[in-house]
């Protein structure tokens, strides 16, 4: 892997924003794709509003002239011939421009329109003219510092540099059979398409590849997990845990008992358990992995639960001894902030088997950590633990019975290709007795509204989750941020309520330490970004109000829902937005994760090439699980058979080293 300083203008300083953009090398660099392009059209000024973006062309027509203000800003107007007459261009703080702007020159010009002075407020102005064919500008994921144009001029130097390095991972008999292009060719029309046509084939091409690796890696653990699958057989019966289901506060649902035997039979069968539990936020996936953990130390062995950060550890270890308070199963929490002393006694004690049950993050399946029998592992909200993770489990050299939990309802279909792997069971029936979270759908000047259905929880003592879609400003995005959110609930709530944020970019203690403070009630309001998507569990929390909910799909609005709701009392959701409210409806009007799910799926599953990807449990660069499905189906055919095929060439082996690394 090429290391960025390599390329040409780019020194520490610049290094440190593209990491910040998850850019670690020139290879990182070339598949930084653009989320989404614009097509710089003639606009006609006949036609447009004051809203409107606006873009013309023509020539310089008169000497641009430089206001001057305070504090060093400036103003640049000049006359504009285009092909509708002259237009009056006014642009901020370009002074410098001038001397490129002579008479005549041909330029391009990006803004708001104002009909009746007939004058343009550029925002962008570039050098040349429009063509009759649209030209496609790709638009760039940036952070505060790097521009679309700066990103954009680093790709095309790595790509004139080191685009002869760029390797084809698909086999030559599918680049020959799909006519594809190699992946330089396609890496530079994606980041300069000449056209849509060749656009759209070219992304085909890269997504292709993407999914391809990824399905590779599922069929080849598949195949492995075919070829050696002697787990471990148990001997026990259901029965043995009975006792202990008959003491829970409550029954368990018809699909829980079906997921628990199924669960159970895995265990018993000499086959090695693979199977992902799968259900929505609050139908009570965690007593299934409870009662099978339990049922593993009845016959004898060790269990390891596993869960993506240190709060929801902590929490499953809470609620793990309250149920098994009356036996003499012996459970230990391992995490990141237990002392090393403290570390080295659990190590010793799971080796020497006194720790039946041990809980924590996925430190719990380093190097270091032996057990003396381990005989199941459970691992929470599955979609943070990639495929390499998977993999990683597997080769410690034991062979447990692995239960994977996830509350990303996905259609069945699209389960059986990406879990392809492993066999599912799928808790569909809600525990009795829930009460629905009552949702609304907001528009931005109703705000009124929204902060007075606050004041009534905050003055009952419940508390309250705020989200932002981001974190803060950002270049072409006028976004509710978690910032600006801050801003507005201190001048609304601050002077009685207790107000504090958290969001992906802290360092992981500091999330947890807010988080408990939310959990302790000692904040009142919490703001985020979706980092609390994942299992958090405040019952005192009562509302959520979501701004901008028109940003998210479906299935992350109904995961953020689930937060709420935990409580006896019913819970509000409140979605803020202007637009898309059509869609949004679906929320109010359903809570069943799987319907909703489908609903994303056919509303946002076709032609989302120029949307915005969608972020969340699966991070592919290029691809997208709903809008790609058919190329999916066809990566997970074509690479099983490649997989099939007797024949080893470099490529498979290359791709099989790399599910073992990383
Ligand atoms: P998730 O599937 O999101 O992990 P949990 O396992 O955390 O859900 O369950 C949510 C809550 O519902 C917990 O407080 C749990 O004790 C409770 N619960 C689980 N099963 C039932 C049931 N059959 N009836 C009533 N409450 C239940
Ligand atoms: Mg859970």
């Amino acid at each position: 892997m090429v290391s960025l300083n390599e390329l040409k203008g780019i020194g520490p300083k610049t290094a440190t924003l593209l990491n910040k953009l998850n850019i670690f090398s020139v290879d990182d660099l070339v598949e930084h794709y653009p989320f989404r392009y614009d097509v710089l059209r003639r606009s006609d000024l006949s036609m447009v509003t004051s809203e409107d973006r606006v873009i013309i062309d023509g020539k310089v027509e008169s000497v641009p002239l430089i206001v001057r203000f305070r504090g060093g800003l400036n103003k640049l107007n000049f006359r504009l011939a285009t092909i509708n007459g002259p237009v009056g261009v006014s642009i901020f703080n370009r002074a410098f421009l001038k001397p490129n702007l002579g008479i005549g020159t041909s330029v391009i010009v990006i803004g708001k329109y104002d009909k009746q002075k007939n004058i343009l407020s550029a925002t962008d102005i570039r050098f040349g003219s429009l063509s009759k064919d649209d030209k496609i500008e790709p638009v760039y994921h940036t952070t505060s510092g790097l521009t679309t144009k700066n990103l954009s001029g680093y790709i095309n130097n790595a790509l004139l540099k080191y685009g002869n390095d760029i390797t084809d991972n698909i086999p030559k008999k599918y680049m020959d059979l799909y006519n594809f292009s190699n992946k330089k060719t396609a890496l530079n029309i994606v980041h300069n398409p000449p056209n849509f046509d060749k656009l759209k084939e070219a992304s085909v091409r890269l997504k292709y590849e993407e999914l391809f690796e990824f399905m590779f890696k599922i069929n080849y653990l598949k195949l492995e997990n075919e070829k050696n699958h002697l787990g471990i057989t148990r001997e026990g019966n259901i029965k043995d845990i009975n006792k202990l289901i008959k003491k829970l506060p409550f029954e368990l649902t018809g699909d829980q008992k079906n997921a628990l035997d199924e669960v159970i039979s895995d265990m018993n069968s000499q086959k090695r358990m693979n199977r992902l539990l799968q259900g929505d936020v609050g139908s009570g996936k965690t007593i299934i992995a409870i009662l099978a953990m339990y049922y593993n130390s009845l016959c004898g062995y060790q269990s390891a639960l596993m869960a993506p950060t240190e709060i929801l550890a902590t929490q499953h270890y809470n609620n793990i001894k309250e149920i098994l308070k009356d036996t003499d199963v012996r459970i230990e929490l391992l995490t990141g902030s237990v002392n090393k002393k403290d570390k080295q006694t659990m190590y010793k004690d799971l080796k020497d088997g006194n720790i039946d049950i041990i809980v924590g993050t996925h430190a719990l399946i380093q190097d270091e950590v032996e057990y003396a029998n381990l005989g199941l592992v459970v691992t929470d909200e599955q979609h943070r633990f990639g495929v390499n993770q998977r993999a990683n489990l597997k080769n410690k050299g034991i062979k447990p019975d692995v239960l994977y939990m996830s509350a990303t309802p996905i259609p069945r279909t699209y389960a059986l290709t990406i879990y392809g792997d492993m066999d599912v069971s799928i808790i569909k029936e809600m525990p009795k007795g829930r009460i629905p979270v009552k949702t609304f759908i907001k528009k931005e000047n109703e705000m009124k509204d929204v902060l007075e259905l606050m004041y009534e929880e905050l003055k009952n003592k419940y508390q309250i989750y705020v989200i932002a879609p981001l974190i803060e400003e950002s270049e072409n995005s006028d976004l509710t941020t978690v910032t600006n959110l801050k801003d507005k609930m201190n001048l609304a709530f601050g002077s009685k309520f207790n107000i504090d944020i958290v969001h992906g970019k802290m360092k992981p203690e500091a999330k947890e330490l807010i988080m408990t403070e939310f959990k302790q009630n000692n904040i009142n309001i919490l703001i985020s970004t979706t980092v609390i998507e994942v299992g958090v569990d405040v019952p005192n929390a009562t509302m959520m109000v979501i701004f901008d909910a028109n940003r998210f799909g479906l299935s992350t609005l109904h995961q953020l829902r689930g937060r709420v709701g935990r409580n006896k009392l019913e819970s509000k959701c409140i979605l803020i937005s202007n637009s898309d409210t059509k869609r949004l409806e679906i929320m109010r009007d359903t809570h069943d994760g799987f319907i909703i799910s489908e609903e994303d799926f056919k509303l946002r599953g076709s032609g989302d090439l120029f949307g915005t990807k969608q972020s969340g449990d699966m991070s592919f660069k290029i691809a997208n699980l709903k809008s790609d499905y058919k190329i999916l189906v066809q990566a997970k055919k074509d690479s099983m058979e490649y997989l099939k095929d007797k024949e080893n060439d470099a490529l498979k082996q290359k791709l099989i080293d790399s599910i073992h690394t990383s």
